[in-house]
């Protein structure tokens, strides 16, 4: 487990597609007005958010420099790794929700009494092991998925939509500006046909269940988070996914971002979101939080449930590190 989490903290700014190299973090003073975002944010992250804080203020890194030539080339398809570098058991979290990401990347089933919804299929490469077989392994028929919700239009959570869509006849849920964007890009992962539009304050009613999307554009033009109701045994509890996290360093992206961190809080809170859950494991801590879960005992609490206060205070941490990011831009 050890070994995973230095893998995934190490290529997570790869993963998120974000163009940051993995170089050290910027060296840099920072002033008093950045220095107070950050304590504060730490404050907020308290126990229950401490990697995703690591990752989120830290300072911005410098943009890998592009060779002269190489910017509007399509990128290279590389031979995906071996399995063996991102294979991760799919579990069962909630009565409703299932894990099925590999070691660093998170995709989620939600069932209903009519059918499977997909959220974040991963890469191309993974769809197969983790997200067809992982259904199966659950006790689950992935003929049963309806709908493929893409949080956002990058590869590493669009990547095996297409399959989803031609093997099983889903239906696949981006943004307007996301599907736009996915599909005006280069990338080296299939792109499923256009589908379904997911617009702001929308709902999707599969059987029983009815998920509920906000647009909280900043990390993607038109990244979708989103409340999965979940039950565990009699209780019920909502689940908050913030759909997009990896911040860029520029003004206009700052204004979009913490605007859509304050919209979403207030929409989980409204609906009593108790429940974090991230499409990698490093900002909800997926990953330790299902080992825990495997050796619960019938009274514990179970480890997602964090708790509407802590739920929260993931978005007033969000906001904190984006305006520490507003404040270093400040000459
Ligand atoms: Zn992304």
């Amino acid at each position: 487990m050890f070994r995973m989490r230095i893998w995934a903290a190490s290529t997570v700014a790869v993963v998120l597609g974000v163009g940051l190299t993995a170089s050290a973090l910027a060296r840099q003073t920072d002033s008093p007005e950045v220095e107070r975002h950050i304590s504060a944010a730490r404050d907020a992250a308290g126990t229950e958010h401490p990697r995703f804080f690591e990752y989120l203020c830290r300072a911005p890194q410098a943009p890998r420099p592009r060779p002269a030539g190489r910017a509007a080339a399509r990128p290279a398809r590389r031979e995906p790794p071996p399995q063996s570098d991102w294979y991760a058991e799919p579990a069962k979290v909630f009565d409703n929700l299932y894990f099925l990401g590999t070691q660093s990347l998170n995709a989620w089933a939600v069932t209903t009494s009519g059918g499977i919804v997909i959220i974040d299929p991963l890469y191309d490469y993974n769809v197969e092991a983790e997200i067809i077989a992982g259904l199966r392994t659950l006790g689950l028929d992935p003929a049963d998925i309806t709908h493929v919700l893409v949080s956002h239009g990058h590869g590493d959570h669009y990547g095996g939509a297409e399959q989803l869509q031609r093997q099983f006849g889903a239906s696949v849920l981006l943004s307007a500006p996301d599907w736009d964007m996915m599909l005006a890009g280069a990338g080296s992962q299939p792109k499923p046909t256009r589908d379904l539009d997911v617009t702001d304050g929308q709902t999707l009613s599969v059987g029983d269940t009815q998920l509920t999307f906000t647009l909280t554009p900043g990390h993607t033009p038109g990244t979708i988070s989103t409340l999965v109701p979940v039950r565990d045994g009699g209780r019920s509890h909502v689940a908050a996914l913030w759909g997009g996290t990896a911040m860029r360093h520029n003004a206009e992206f700052y204004d979009q971002y913490i605007a859509g961190a304050r919209k979403f809080a207030a929409v989980a809170a409204e609906a009593d979101a108790d429940v974090v859950i991230s499409n990698h494991a490093i900002f909800d801590g997926a990953d330790e939080k299902i080992e825990a879960l495997a050796s619960r005992g019938v009274s514990d609490p179970h480890p997602f449930v964090i708790g509407e206060d802590a739920t929260q205070n993931m978005f007033e941490m969000i906001q904190h590190c984006a305006e520490a990011g507003q404040a270093r831009l400040a000459p």
